[in-house]
């Protein structure tokens, strides 16, 4: 059944435009509707080939009508788009993971991290017996048996949820529906380096936790001991319960959302470690300035450029968050500040950070660069997969 999409008559045939063979050669796994010339073939198609003016077969990948992306490019140049060539690629992204489960303190992480894997627009993750995959593009949606095929055999699950929840679904004609495929409900008891968390992937943000974050938490958690520690934007806890577990003097949980609090609760307890909960924006939450200080104090605030043109408000929201929260550090205290918008890039960031520094009044030195874990690769050919950049900062 889902050969049938590999045969040559049921691809797209798009032909580059002329002048534009350069975005193949470099293999940028994006082909924008603006590169090619013309399209024949079946409209429905799942898969297409990228031919030169020539006719020469320069790419192949998922194909989507709907998308500027009208390419989403798997092979380059001779190599052939195979069934095997994908179920490939999602044995090894799995097998890659080896190294954050083999201690047995850990059983979640991302799988799958769409270019990173040579996979785009699809994502995997796992919390212990739950998988929770999000699919950004037509193409890919049609030939999900393969895709859950391969990762029913590889890691045999409890069950899959798809997440279905980012808007591109909507305007590539997908359902924006949940699905749940297993048994019982789709929820998790997850460990992430010895520390326990509930993750619920229907009603979480993101597919349930931020996985992104585990290496900088570990590091929170070596940092905090005898700390006071705030955790701004800190959605369930995580944050939190790593520094509680490093040995804080306090921690406070700060969130505007009142069910990502009460998840943070439950993973406190989970912990057997006490914190506060505050529900509060985080803007407003940081000016109040009644005195109150932090010794360490983390700020992960969702995405707030969605797209280029968000990119100067952000930058503001970005400064203005970070002033406010650096005088609410004790002197020589320490920060972990992070942007999780692909618009605003680790130069521009930097820059923002200084400029708050500044306002703030305090002496700043950046200590570490932060970034996702090892489990979020980023593609050379696809450098807009490096979403997450942060520092370690201290405050003096
Ligand atoms: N650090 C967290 C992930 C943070 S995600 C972790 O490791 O799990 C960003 C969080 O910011 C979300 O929980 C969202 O509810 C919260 N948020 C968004 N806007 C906010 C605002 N203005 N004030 C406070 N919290 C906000």
């Amino acid at each position: 059944m889902i050969e049938q999409h590999f045969a040559p008559e049921r691809r797209r045939r798009l032909t580059i435009k002329r002048g534009k063979e350069r975005v193949v050669s470099n293999r940028h796994p994006w082909i924008f509707a603006g590169a090619i010339h013309a399209e024949h073939g079946p409209e429905d198609a799942a898969l297409a080939d990228l031919v030169d003016p020539e006719g020469n077969r320069v790419a192949s990948g998922f194909y989507s009508r709907h998308s500027q992306v009208r390419l989403r490019g798997l092979t380059f140049g001779g190599e052939e788009l195979t069934p095997e060539l994908i179920r490939k690629r999602v044995r090894d992204a799995v097998r890659r993971r080896g190294h954050v489960f083999r201690d047995g303190t850990t059983n979640c992480g991302r799988l799958v991290h769409a270019e990173g894997d040579d996979l785009s627009s699809i994502v995997v993750d796992r919390y212990d017996d739950v998988l929770v995959v999000e699919i950004a593009n037509r193409g890919v949606e049609l030939l999900r048996p393969l895709i859950v095929e391969t990762l029913r055999e590889e890691l045999s699950p409890r069950g899959i949820y798809f997440k279905n929840d980012l808007p591109v679904r909507a305007l590539e004609h997908l359902s924006t529906e949940g699905e749940w495929e297993g048994e019982g409900e789709p929820i998790a008891n997850v460990l992430e380096h010895g520390l326990k968390f509930r993750v619920d992937p229907g009603e979480g943000q993101k597919t349930g936790f931020f996985l992104d974050q585990r290496e900088n938490r570990q590091l929170a958690r070596d940092l905090s001991a005898n700390k006071r520690v705030l955790n701004l934007f800190s959605y369930t806890g995580a944050f939190g319960v790593y520094a509680a577990a490093g040995g804080a003097a306090s921690v406070e949980n700060v969130d505007v959302s009142a069910p990502a609090l009460e998840m943070a609760r439950t993973n406190h307890e989970l912990n057997g470690s006490e914190a506060t909960y505050t529900i509060a924006d985080a803007f407003q939450y940081v000016r109040r300035r009644d005195g109150s200080e932090f010794d360490l104090l983390i700020c992960d605030p969702p995405a707030f450029a969605k797209s280029r043109h968000d990119v100067e408000r952000a930058a503001r929201g970005y400064k203005d968050v970070n002033l406010f929260a650096m005088r609410m550090i004790s002197p020589g205290g320490l920060m972990m500040t992070f942007s999780c918008s692909g618009h605003v890039d680790l130069d521009l960031f930097q820059k923002i950070i200084f400029a708050a520094a500044l306002d703030a009044g305090r002496r700043v030195s950046f200590v570490r660069r932060l970034s996702a874990g090892s489990d979020h690769p980023v593609s050379i050919y696809c450098p807009e997969g490096e979403y997450l950049k942060g520092f370690l900062l201290e405050v003096r």
